[in-house]
């Protein structure tokens, strides 16, 4: 599976940059004031129901803003393939330059594919293993559990030992709380929920922690960073502490919205890409992207 996405991977970038690839000198550009902008994909950047399910506008606002120097990183629940799968026939030529994965792995751009960074994931990895294998009566106990009341399908992944999937947002809330009250002695461990998915983590790792981490790489500090959700496991991420400049599109579940308004983060009132290219754009960050570098 994973070779033929490979395979995928590269036959649409040959096309893409044999078909529409444009250079401009990047000395000729003003700077862009956001150096990383971190944005999930799931009803933050791309929307299923639309069409297109980027917008077109927002990937030449952040092609523009790369060309200014600044970051691209995709952040999401999504395995790298699933999320390739969704990203490479949508993006245009537009390529972020990290992304960040099952809300823990890195893969960085090096200009013809995703790499891993190895360290990081390695690390996120032992700390995973070890964190599973220190709980797990405590976690097949969940398992269980979860098999036991409820119709939600149930599974294991090279993630976590219990995956799940709700059969409603309703189901997923209810066993949210019966999981919190199970593994309320263990401070270690995560129920990170994306809509009616769920899978275990480890309390510290985090599509927060793995933003910070590129930021750090790359010496950003949180006044250069915009970070962009709207689900529960983008709550990590959505922290001016390391991220100044929040945007939330107007679907976001109500807690993310709340949040985002207690931060002093932009709610958007279109949806999904519309409403962060919305949030970028009231926030004043696209105007040095929008400069015609010869004027
Ligand atoms: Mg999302």
């Amino acid at each position: 599976m994973s070779s033929l996405v490979d395979a995928l991977e590269r036959v649409y970038i040959k096309f893409k940059r044999a078909h529409f690839m444009t250079k401009i000198p990047q000395e000729t550009m003003p700077h862009s004031p956001v150096r990383l902008l971190c944005t999930d994909f799931d009803g933050t950047l791309f929307d299923h129901l639309s069409q297109p399910c980027i917008p077109k506008p927002l990937l030449e606002a952040i092609q523009r803003l790369q060309q200014r120097g600044c970051l691209w990183m995709v952040n999401t629940g999504r395995d790298k393939s699933y999320l390739l799968e969704s990203l490479l026939p949508h993006c245009a030529d537009v390529y972020p330059d990290y992304l960040g994965t099952v809300e823990r792995e890195l893969f960085h751009w090096n200009g013809h594919k995703y790499h891993q960074d190895a360290e990081w994931n390695r690390s996120v990895q032992t700390i995973h293993d070890d964190l599973f294998k220190t709980h797990e009566t405590l976690i097949t106990k969940v398992g269980q559990w979860i098999r036991t009341n409820f119709s939600a399908q149930v599974y294991e992944d090279p993630f976590s030992p219990v995956c799940l999937i709700a059969s409603s947002q309703e189901e997923a809330e209810i066993i949210h709380e019966g999981v919190a009250r199970i593994t309320a002695e263990v401070d270690q461990l995560a129920w990170v929920r994306n809509d009616v998915y769920a899978r275990f983590a480890h309390v510290s790792i985090h599509k927060g922690s793995v933003m910070r981490e590129v930021a750090r790489k790359h010496a950003i500090g949180p006044h250069a960073m915009v970070a962009a959700g709207d689900h529960f496991n983008d709550l990590p991420m959505l922290d001016r502490r390391y991220a100044e400049h929040l945007i939330v599109p107007s679907n976001s579940m109500p807690e993310v919205i709340e949040k985002a308004r207690r931060e002093g983060g932009y709610v958007a009132n279109s949806q999904a890409g519309q409403g962060l290219l919305e949030g970028l754009t009231q926030l004043g960050m696209l105007e040095a992207a929008m400069k015609d570098p010869n004027s």
